[in-house]
């Protein structure tokens, strides 16, 4: 069976992808420098699959030791997860996320080649389309103008890849456009384990039922949607992780060349009907007030998600329910995440 090497696989969606990987009968290498992660996750994601990954707590700016390590692994392809991703930080630190994220991509993918490594699935996001000239979004829809430098590095890299299929054919380069992933692993061992405070809602609205956080504040409520809040393409990130399996499979078929896919429910949910749905499910209460519109924020985003489906064979499964359910046990059986 295939080796993959996952780049930030100790992660949130790469832990969850790992899962769905040993499981499927992959080989897995983790490169990670736990900048955003723990090493706890990959233990847990070996007790839950009772198989053994490759680990390798190395940066991607590290060339040499990412050198070593195509030295080492006899790599099919590459998942690449790994970058800095907090979209406020990035806004404050424009040069350290364009050095993360791109100078480390760009030294992966000159080891893969070097080593005749030439597929890559990259972790894209939805945040390319900007304010979305067409909803819901199909991959068709023009990339938008972006607000931030996270958010710019990702259209970057959707090029630079594009560039490298260009300049060589037998390059595979999948770019997964994923909208808003949230909920956990159903064992509760692995989930989302944000430093600091949260700037994502589903953990924000967990650190409030847990106790950690007062109250939560909602960014704006005179938005021109049905309620008056954003709204957006909420996908359970088991669903998620099973995109990569289903996009590794693809790409073993294909020759070469460059595959896009909105991965997400097709369903857009506003703020209030995910705090409702949270509460509805755990039979809790949220705290909540609303506040001023953040900065960047489009009103709706939420994707077409019918070429995955046609051309991955891939379907998302779960619905907002489980993925606030699964959220919750994450947060509760782990109240501090994996410390
Ligand atoms: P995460 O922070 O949990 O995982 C990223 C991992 O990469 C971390 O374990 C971190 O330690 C590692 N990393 C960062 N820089 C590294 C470097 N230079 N060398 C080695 N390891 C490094 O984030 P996530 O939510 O799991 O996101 C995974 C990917 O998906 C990221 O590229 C992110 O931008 C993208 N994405 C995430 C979302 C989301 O909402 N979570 C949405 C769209 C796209
Ligand atoms: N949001 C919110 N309060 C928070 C965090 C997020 O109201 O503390 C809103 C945010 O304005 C957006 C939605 O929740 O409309 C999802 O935000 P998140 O940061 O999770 O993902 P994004 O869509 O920005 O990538």
């Amino acid at each position: 069976m295939a080796t993959i090497l996952v780049t930030g696989g100790a992660g949130y969606i790469g832990s969850h992808t790992c899962v769905e990987l040993l499981e499927a009968g992959y080989d897995v290498v983790v490169v990670d420098n736990l900048c955003n992660s723990s090493r706890e996750s990959l233990r847990r994601v070996e007790e839950l699959t009772g198989k053994k990954l490759t680990f390798y707590e190395a940066d991607l700016l590290d060339r040499e030791a990412m050198e070593r390590i195509f030295d080492n692994e006899r790599v099919d392809a590459v998942i690449h997860f790994a970058g800095l991703k907090a979209v406020g930080e990035s806004v404050c630190k424009p040069l350290e996320y364009y050095h993360n994220n791109i100078t480390g991509t760009l030294i992966l993918c000159d080891c893969m080649r070097r080593h005749g490594v030439k597929s890559i699935v990259f972790s894209s996001s939805a945040t390319v389309y900007g304010d979305p000239a067409i909803i819901p979004i199909t991959e068709e829809c023009p990339k938008g103008e972006i607000t931030n430098p996270y958010g710019r590095t990702k259209g970057m890299l959707e090029q630079i890849l594009t560039d490298l299929h260009t300049a060589d054919p037998d390059w595979k380069v999948m770019l997964l456009r994923y909208f808003n992933p949230i909920g956990a692993h159903k064992s509760g061992r692995i989930g989302e384990n944000p430093r600091g405070i949260p700037n994502n809602l589903l953990p924000y609205i967990t650190q409030v039922a847990v106790g950690r956080l007062v109250c939560l504040g909602v960014f704006g409520n005179d938005y021109d949607t049905p309620d008056g809040t954003c709204v957006r393409d909420y996908i359970h990130v088991v669903d998620l992780a099973n995109g990569h399996v289903k996009a590794l499979a693809k790409m073993a078929g294909e020759q070469g060349g460059v595959w896009i896919y909105n991965l997400g429910t097709g369903v857009g949910y506003s703020v209030l009907d995910v705090i409702n749905a949270f509460e509805e499910a755990n039979d809790l209460k949220i705290n909540y007030v609303f506040k001023e519109r953040r900065a960047g924020d489009v009103p709706a985003c939420y994707c077409d998600p019918s070429k995955a489906e046609r051309e991955l064979g891939w379907k998302a499964r779960y619905g907002i329910r489980e993925m606030c359910e699964d959220a919750w046990r994450w947060q509760k059986t782990n109240p501090k995440g994996y410390e």
